[in-house]
């Protein structure tokens, strides 16, 4: 096996952080508020885990959110809400 050296780069360095919540629901394409993914007919559920505005793989069907087929979708980032849980201070 060989390699080819002259499309690569050397990534110096990666950064990682901590969005805010405001800074995730922007970046959004679909707030997802079920676990379920495809009903009887064997469709994407909208607001569920296939939400077809997180992009497809399925041949021939378009994404929701660029319009793109599966080939030319990189997929897009979905949100789901989080519970605000109170939890009383115990000393
Ligand atoms: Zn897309």
């Amino acid at each position: 096996m060989s390699y080819t050296f002259s499309r690569t780069k050397l990534i110096e360095k990666i950064k990682f952080g901590l969005l805010s919540p405001n800074e995730i629901r922007k970046m959004s394409a679909a707030r997802i508020i079920t676990a379920d993914t495809y009903d009887e007919d064997g469709l994407p559920i909208p607001s569920g885990l296939m939400d077809q505005r997180l992009g497809t793989i399925e041949p021939g069907q378009r994404c929701q959110t660029c319009g793109n087929l599966v080939s030319n979708c990189m997929g897009h980032f979905g949100h789901i809400d989080g519970i605000l849980v109170s939890i009383p201070n115990q000393r």
